[in-house]
């Protein structure tokens, strides 16, 4: 090559020199070797010489006309030590560099990654059911943290619905219990206090056991209520015709509606099949009839219709006051009761027990206004409510 000197040599004495060769003073590699560096393996020679110049020999004999020749080759290789060195130096200052600011980054970028589980995990730790109407911090809706923040907040909105309500039933059933119990006390204690004739007490006894049997329907109202919610009332799912079950129970509270000169207008057409727990959903239909009896005026009709629209329906329309707006989302709450006065003989549990009954047994019960067209006997009467019990076809 072009940047290589050449030497060759016979037995006699030297042929060919490049011109350089001695000023470079590479006969040193072979005359001193200890100066050079010998590559066994790839057979040459690494010399440096007194100019601070790098080479690179390599000597080969070969026989040309029976005589023997020494050919040797040298090559600078100065820069290319140095650029060698230079790359190490680099190399060697530039990885651990490198290893240091990407494991940096990396733990920056994993911690910034990581920050909104530490939020979320510090706001959990801090809630109790005190606090559950408090939310998780949510910063983007679309990701994975956003998505787990969704997730949880809904599921403290539910927990904070159910311990309210819970809390909301405790504080309604002490209230409940403990007014009538005062009420019979106050009673009780009146009366001793004065000297009263027989017929008299035998009256305020009446009326006390009165209010005992109340606080004793009311209390087991609330045990068939706490019982279900634990699930603790093994239900018997049988398949019955519905409409047999709504024939009887408006049998059984006939009695009632003639007390009001109300009208029963029962429309079964045939047979209705469901799978249902007989004496819940029994329960659930004379709660609701009950109901509508009881808030209707004297001489009104409720109807009872039995059809199929994607699931049985038992429709129980009344021509009573009607349930205002605000009211029906709030009617199968526990204790509710739209106007205390109204319906001072109940609990407010009827409906709660109906919703649950009916939606033990798969099915659900909707509440509106009755429909116009349902109105037949009294156009006078505003309002009236319809009670829609629906359940899967068996
Ligand atoms: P209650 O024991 O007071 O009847 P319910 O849970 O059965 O309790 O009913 C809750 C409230 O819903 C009642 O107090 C009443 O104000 C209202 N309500 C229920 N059914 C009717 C109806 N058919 N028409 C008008 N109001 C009704």
């Amino acid at each position: 090559s072009s940047g290589s000197l050449l030497k060759i040599n016979s037995d006699s004495g030297e042929l060919i020199q490049s011109e350089n060769w001695n000023s470079e003073d590479l006969d040193l590699a072979f005359v001193k070797p200890s100066e050079t560096e010998f590559d066994t393996r790839k057979n040459y020679w690494t010399l440096k010489n007194s100019k601070g110049r790098i080479y690179r020999l390599y000597q080969r004999n070969i026989k040309y006309a029976s005589q023997d020749y020494k050919l040797s080759c040298a090559t600078e290789i100065t820069s290319t030590v140095l650029h060698h060195q230079v790359l190490g130096i680099i190399l060697l200052t530039a990885i651990p560099f490198l290893l240091a600011v990407s494991a940096g980054g990396g733990y920056f970028l994993a911690g910034k990654l990581l920050s909104p589980i530490r939020e979320i995990t510090g706001k959990t730790k801090n809630i109790s059911e005190n606090n559950l109407h408090e939310q998780l911090p949510l910063k983007n809706k679309h990701d994975e943290f956003g998505q787990l923040s969704m997730v949880m907040n809904d599921l403290l909105s539910r927990l904070h619905r159910s311990f309210e309500q819970l809390r909301r039933f405790t504080s309604d059933a002490s209230h409940e219990l403990r007014t009538p119990l005062t009420a019979i006390r106050t009673v009780g204690e009146t009366a001793l206090k004065k000297d009263l004739s027989p017929e008299r007490y035998r009256e305020i006894i009446g009326s006390m056991l009165e209010e005992v049997n109340r606080q004793t329907s009311l209390i087991e109202s609330l045990l068939t209520l706490t019982r279900a919610d634990a699930q603790q009332i093994p239900l018997h799912l049988e398949v019955v015709d519905i409409c047999q079950e709504v024939e009887s129970v408006a049998e059984l509270l006939s009695v009632l509606a003639e007390e009001k000169m109300q009208h029963l207008e029962l429309d079964l057409p045939g047979k209705f099949m469901v799978r249902v727990d007989r004496s819940s959903i029994r329960q659930a239909l004379i709660n609701i009839l009950d109901n509508a009896i009881k808030f209707s005026p004297v001489k009104t009709c409720v109807n009872i219709r039995v059809y199929f629209e994607k699931d049985v329906v038992v429709d129980i329309s009344d021509e009573g006051p009607g349930i205002s707006d605000t009211d029906i989302s709030r009617i199968f709450d526990r204790f509710y009761r739209v106007d205390k006065s109204r319906s001072s003989t109940g609990s407010g549990l009827g409906l709660s027990i109906a919703k649950q009954a009916v939606e033990n047994c798969g099915g659900r019960i909707t509440v509106g206004k009755k429909e116009a067209e349902n109105s037949s006997v009294h156009k006078s009467v505003s309002g009236g409510t319809s009670f829609k019990i629906l359940l899967p076809k068996a």
